[in-house]
């Protein structure tokens, strides 16, 4: 996951993914993959990209009728008809499965300054189902109307080590957390420090937790979809029942207090584990 896939990932959370984004990376294939993932995940049937559902399997085999992807016939120049055959005109015509319809534009870079003129109404006014990317090596190539309308996304890197990192300190994370209630205390202070020593720091452990504490309090009030941690349902399932609003409120602001503390110097260690005990007494008193 890179930095544009992480922003959709979590783009649910400020009231679902924009309309017209700018993919900026040097490497067309790799841009063309990430604009693929992207489309998957914003239309997929779990929210997550999940690669099983209806949606992601037509999306995968590249027959997703709400997934366009513009095409140019002359190597070096996007025209001004074929972005309005393509896309300006075509999203006009509602999706057809989805709630969204998506417009991938490689080499949108090449798109002249008439292509891109024809480009800026639907980029001001675009229907609420409408979504574009367009994909590019470099955000210059673009007239400054446009540019300011489009959210420019860093796409091209690899799975860097920080995402890499995320995603282990994820499992490490909901691993500790598994064993909450039966720990004693002894037992929680030294797997808050082999959190340590794999890798994630308190401030990392604490942001971690904020979105598993979202995703808590999406599957108590009866949700199960565009969980950050879908590997974690069932425990947050369980935790749902056993824990009442007040529990679940008061975890949360716990987090916030736990961020806080660290911010101003606490011991990483000792507020963490802090954290740790509370919660593990809420789910013991439930
Ligand atoms: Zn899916």
């Amino acid at each position: 996951m890179n930095r544009a896939e992480r922003y959709f990932a979590r783009a649910e959370e400020n009231g679902g993914p924009g309309h017209a984004f700018l993919l900026e990376g040097e490497d067309p294939g790799a841009l063309l993959e990430t604009a693929g993932r992207i489309a998957r995940r914003v239309l997929c049937e779990k929210g997550t990209g999940c690669g099983t559902c209806a949606s992601c399997r037509a999306a995968l085999s590249g027959n997703h009728p709400d997934i366009i992807t513009v095409t140019h016939e002359k190597p070096d120049t996007l025209s001004v008809n074929e972005i309005r055959r393509q896309l300006v005109d075509d999203m006009e015509i509602r999706p057809y499965r989805s709630a969204r319809k998506i417009y991938l534009v490689p080499d949108a870079g090449k798109m002249n300054p008439q292509a891109q003129n024809a480009l800026l109404k639907t980029l001001e006014e675009p229907p609420a189902y409408g979504m574009i990317l367009l994909l590019a090596d470099n955000r210059n190539r673009f007239l400054p109307t446009v540019l300011s309308r489009l959210v420019v996304l860093q796409a091209d890197e690899a799975e860097s080590e920080e995402d890499g990192g995320e995603a282990a300190g994820s499992s490490r994370l909901t691993g500790l957390l598994r064993r909450l209630q039966t720990a004693d205390a002894a037992e929680l202070a030294k797997a808050a420090s082999e959190l340590k020593a794999e890798g994630v720091s308190a401030e990392e452990a604490f942001e971690l937790l904020t979105y598993l504490w979202r995703d808590e309090l999406i599957v108590k009030a009866g949700g199960k979809t565009k969980l950050h941690f879908p590997e974690a349902a069932d425990m947050l399932e369980d935790w749902a029942r056993a824990l009442s609003w007040k529990d679940a409120d008061r975890i949360f602001t716990a987090i916030g207090e736990g961020k806080a503390k660290l911010k101003a110097n606490g011991s990483p260690d000792v507020v963490l584990e802090v954290f740790l005990l509370e919660l593990r007494e809420l789910l013991r008193k439930a």
